[in-house]
Order: C-alpha cells, then sequence, then structure tokens
C-alpha cells in the first residue's frame, strides 16, 4: 500500500515537472527580440546604456569587461555611475574601450536619496552631502544632476525643486529585487534566457511618469530608463537603451565624443527604450511650425499652431500615445501620427508593444523626452 502510493506522488511529480517544463520551454522557444528596420535620416541615432556600477563601487566586473560586453551588444556608449562622493577611480578610467565611448559619473548619497552627477570636472574636495548644496556643486563643477530610483532601494525624500537635470524613470536593480516572488516561476529563464526574464520582472513605472509630469510643470526635467547593473552585465545591457538624437556622428577623439554625448543629454535629445523587447531604432519625435525644428527636450513659445511628428517605423503591432501634461490625448497603432498643436503644454510620447511579448501591455516599451509648448507672451 505504502509503496503504491509513493508510485503515485511520484508520477504526479513527473506530470508536474514535465508540464512545467513544456510550459517554460514554450514562452522562452517563441520568445523573440522583435527587429526594426530604421528609414536613413540626416540624424544620427546613438545608443548606450546608463547607471552602471563596476568594481570601483559595489559592482562585480571590471570596467573591461563591461566594455567588452558592450562591444558585444553593439553599444555606442556605457554610463558608469559608481557611489562615491565623487568615485576618482571610475572617473579616471573613462575613454574609449573597446570601441565604446566609455563615460563616468558618480552616484552620491545626499540627505533625500540617490543623486546621480554627471560631466563634472573632479573637483578637489568631496562633493556636499545635502542634496540642494550636492546639485549646485555639480553644476559648478561644469556638470548636472538626476534623482535615482525615487521610489525604491534608498528612496527620494522631496524638497524644494532645485535644478535637477533628470529623474530615473524605471531602474531595473530595484525592480528586480522587488519582484523576485513574481519572477519565481521563470527562475530557470535567468540562466537559459535572461533576458526573457529580466522583461518578465518589469512592472508598470506609474509613479514615477506620475511624478516626472508633476515636477516637469516646476521645471524640464529628462526622463531615464537606468539599469542600475552590479551584476548580470550581459542581459542588463541591451535590456534599456538610451537614444540620442546627434546632428553629426561621433567623433574620434574622446573630449569630442563625451561633448557631443553629454549635450545631446543635457538638452533631452533622447529617448529611451526596453529594446530587449523590440528595438526601438528609428523612432523619432519633433516639432515644426514653418520655420523651425524643434527637438525632443526643447522649450519653446507657441507662435503659431505647431506640427507635432511623431514615427514609430516598426513592422510589428504598437500603440502610440502623444500625452500633454500627463494625459493622453491622442493614440495611433500607425507608423506616422501628427497632431497640430494649438495650446501650450508639456508634450511627451509613449509608445506600446502590441504583439506577442513578455512586457506586461502597461509597461511603456518607448518613453520619449518632452517638448515644452510656453505660452506666446508677446
Ligand atoms: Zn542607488
Ligand atoms: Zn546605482
Amino acid at each position: 500500500m505504502k509503496i503504491l502510493k509513493k508510485k503515485k506522488f511520484l508520477v504526479a511529480l513527473v506530470v508536474l515537472l514535465l508540464l512545467y517544463s513544456s510550459w517554460l520551454s514554450f514562452h522562452l522557444l517563441s520568445f523573440k527580440t522583435y527587429k526594426s528596420f530604421p528609414p536613413e535620416t540626416s540624424l544620427h541615432e546613438i545608443e548606450g546604456a546608463y547607471h552602471i556600477h563596476t568594481i570601483f563601487s559595489d559592482g562585480r566586473k571590471s570596467i573591461d569587461k563591461i566594455a567588452k560586453l558592450a562591444a558585444k551588444s553593439d553599444l555606442d556608449f556605457i554610463i558608469l555611475t559608481d557611489h562615491g562622493n565623487p568615485n576618482y577611480k571610475s572617473l579616471q578610467s573613462q575613454g574609449w574601450k573597446e570601441g565604446v565611448l566609455v563615460l563616468a559619473g558618480s552616484e552620491l548619497s545626499v540627505s533625500r536619496g540617490h543623486l546621480v552627477g554627471l560631466n563634472f570636472n573632479p573637483p578637489p574636495h568631496p562633493f556636499s552631502q545635502n542634496a540642494e548644496d550636492a546639485v549646485y556643486e555639480i553644476q559648478s563643477s561644469g556638470g548636472f544632476s538626476i534623482i535615482a530610483h525615487p521610489y525604491s532601494k534608498v528612496s527620494w525624500t522631496w524638497g524644494e525643486f532645485v535644478d535637477y537635470s533628470g529623474i530615473e524613470i524605471i531602474n531595473a536593480n530595484s525592480m528586480l529585487k522587488r519582484n523576485i516572488l513574481p519572477l519565481l516561476p521563470y527562475l530557470p529563464a535567468l540562466l537559459l534566457k535572461p533576458k526573457y526574464a529580466l522583461l518578465k520582472m518589469l512592472d508598470n513605472p506609474l509613479r514615477n511618469l506620475k511624478k516626472w509630469d508633476e515636477l516637469n510643470r516646476l521645471h524640464p526635467i529628462y526622463g531615464y530608463f537606468s539599469i542600475d547593473a552590479h551584476i548580470l552585465y550581459r542581459p542588463l545591457l541591451s535590456l534599456f537603451l538610451l537614444h540620442l538624437s546627434l546632428r553629426k556622428p561621433l567623433p574620434t577623439g574622446f573630449e569630442a565624443a563625451r561633448d557631443q554625448v553629454y549635450r545631446a543629454i543635457r538638452k533631452g535629445r533622447f529617448y529611451n527604450a526596453i529594446d530587449a523587447a523590440a528595438q526601438a531604432k528609428g523612432f523619432r519625435f519633433w516639432g515644426e511650425d514653418g520655420e523651425r525644428i524643434i527637438m525632443m527636450g526643447s522649450t519653446v513659445r507657441l507662435r503659431s499652431p505647431l506640427s507635432l511628428h511623431i514615427q514609430a517605423p516598426f513592422p510589428f503591432t504598437k500603440e502610440i500615445y502623444l500625452i500633454r501634461d500627463g494625459k493622453r490625448i491622442l493614440h495611433s497603432q500607425k507608423d506616422k501620427l501628427l497632431h497640430i498643436a494649438r495650446q501650450p503644454g508639456i508634450y511627451r510620447v509613449e509608445v506600446y508593444l502590441r504583439e506577442r511579448t513578455p512586457l506586461g501591455k502597461d509597461i511603456p516599451w518607448i518613453l520619449s523626452n518632452p517638448i515644452f509648448l510656453k505660452e506666446n507672451s508677446r
């Protein structure tokens, strides 16, 4: 009797395991990264990953190894953000490595949370621990600051708005930590197809988006998808990318290339995308009013109705939303969208994947930076 029971239990276990492995293999085998075929334009689009830790703080890999992996993922640049006030070792290791432009800022622990400082000249003394003072000091050293993971890990405590240049909308590291439970059924995927597992762990960044829209009403501030990589560099380096629009190709000299990348980032001339789900290259969002071409990130006065153009030339189903002051005002599944803006506001774009994808329906696949249209005060 006892042996029969044991046998039954074993059979049930094997059936369950078989069911589970076929369920998992079905998902893993049917997962593919959608590819885009971007049209040629006069703008140069370059791609890179932002927020990376190395062995100079709590990351697991050296800069050289990370650069090698970035080269394998065809990235044009990576932005290191080792902890420190600032992290001098990391700052000294910038340059071209393996054909990838390696830039470094630092992630500072300040009174309100974690603050990323970029493009500053290394200061003779550590930056202040006071958030507002640190922003000022980074700026005085030629740099700019981004609020890191405002609602996770070390959450940000909000105070008076000072000159923050950016805010993280998605932080992969904190989502990975927070969503370990829903990830459990997909855990073997972390070894077999880590990109798939990482896409499964992402959730809706609604809170960050809401705060971002709120802050934008006070002052233009740009949104960032942050990989916050400490481990799993290979899949993370191609999970989210910053896509920069440049007027000229990147120069070969390090300083000139660094300046060009930072100029684009500081002006908000970039959009973010979850490229592990589908390659986003070729997306465009710009404005035209007859005489002017207005790029993402710009602030302009509304002198006459302004045509807002969105281009999403992708051979798979997606849904584009045009958003004004945090509210969706238009949506379409077409490759091109035109809206004549007659009223001031903060206009930005979100694109969602609508074809078989592990990405949740409410997670923006592409997130543009805004165009800020101001009242014409003549
Ligand atoms: Zn942090
Ligand atoms: Zn970090």
